[in-house]
């Protein structure tokens, strides 16, 4: 009886010391002594953000977990892969407002793993075009347009100023999560929000000639761009790749376009411009073929590439129209 009880205690001393390890260790890998934090992105503009900030510091891997080329992540599922890479990551950075809804049940079940929402505490555009569409659906048949998007607009990476916030969010999340690199991560935020800024200013002196421009966007994520310039989204045609557009959604786009003698449809690399192209054949305005920034190469630069070409396309759109 004696012998089974010690036999008993020592076992639960063992399982206790066991699992005391099990904790000791995520205690360690929370105070990150240096020893390699893994910061796992979700996407390519979250991605880059997160390679500026954790730029040169020793022990600081970032990894993305989408594909560079994925795209925006709408209707993204998750891989085997994505979870291997997510279980061996300490910190993982989101972009928020619901355009990561294909990770939040694994992140729910995932303790230790520390999430910073880099849109926390901002307020989102909403999809006004698609109610817009909602409605004029109900009125009609029932289309196979009507899918779970919902009307919160994430793309906030798309206005500079909303990314240069995402930027010092990820810093301050950073900070708090691997304090012992604290200098390191304010240097790099400082660096990257300094030429962010001049990007800022260079939309600001363009706000001059595009403000109150009415324009047609083919993605949510141009109403970030247009807020930044002032100009006005009449209608988000929604190509999102798997719905085609209704020959009567078509008509009533070239119908806005004619009424409020729109030049300029903006659209985009990573979706077919059949659509784009029959309008502009159809009406006055102009295609013009803008970057989202939700792809690209490993440059740390990419962003402000990106923005900058933007920046010159809308410019050359604007001289034509002034023409
Ligand atoms: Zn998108």
């Amino acid at each position: 009886m004696k012998r089974k009880l010690i036999y008993l205690l020592s076992v639960m001393l063992l399982l206790s010391l066991g699992s005391y390890g099990a904790i000791k260790i995520n205690g360690e890998n929370k105070q990150y002594k240096g020893e390699g934090l893994t910061i796992v992105t979700s996407f390519y503009p979250m991605y880059i953000a997160a390679l500026n900030i954790a730029d040169g510091i020793d022990g600081v891997q970032v990894m993305n977990l989408t594909e560079n080329q994925t795209g925006c992540v709408h209707d993204y599922q998750l891989t085997t892969k994505d979870m291997r890479t997510l279980s061996g990551a300490q910190v993982v950075i989101l972009n928020g407002g619901e355009m990561e809804e294909f990770m939040e049940s694994v992140l729910d079940q995932q303790e230790g793993i520390q999430v910073i929402d880099s849109s926390a505490g901002m307020e989102f555009l909403t999809g006004s075009t698609h109610e817009h569409n909602h409605e004029e659906e109900s009125n009609q048949q029932e289309s196979s347009h009507v899918h779970n998007h919902s009307d919160i607009n994430g793309h906030v990476w798309l206005n500079v100023e909303r990314y240069m916030k995402q930027i010092q969010t990820i810093t301050d999340g950073l900070c708090k999560i691997d304090p012992l690199h604290e200098g390191m991560y304010r240097k790099n935020e400082e660096k990257y929000l300094e030429k962010l800024e001049s990007l800022k200013i260079e939309l600001e002196s363009l706000k001059e000639i595009t403000s109150g421009a009415e324009i047609i966007i083919f993605h949510d994520s141009f109403a970030y761009l247009a807020e930044e310039l002032g100009m006005e989204v009449v209608h988000a045609v929604n190509t999102d790749g798997e719905t085609a557009l209704s020959a009567g959604e078509i008509a009533e786009v070239v119908e806005e376009i004619k009424l409020h003698d729109i030049s300029f449809l903006f659209t985009e690399e990573q979706y077919e411009h059949t659509i784009a192209e029959r309008i502009e054949a159809e009406t006055n305005a102009t295609a013009y073929v803008m970057d989202s920034l939700v792809t690209g190469g490993l440059d740390k630069n990419s962003y402000i590439k990106g923005m900058k070409k933007n920046i010159e396309i809308l410019k050359e759109a604007f001289a034509v129209k002034s023409k």
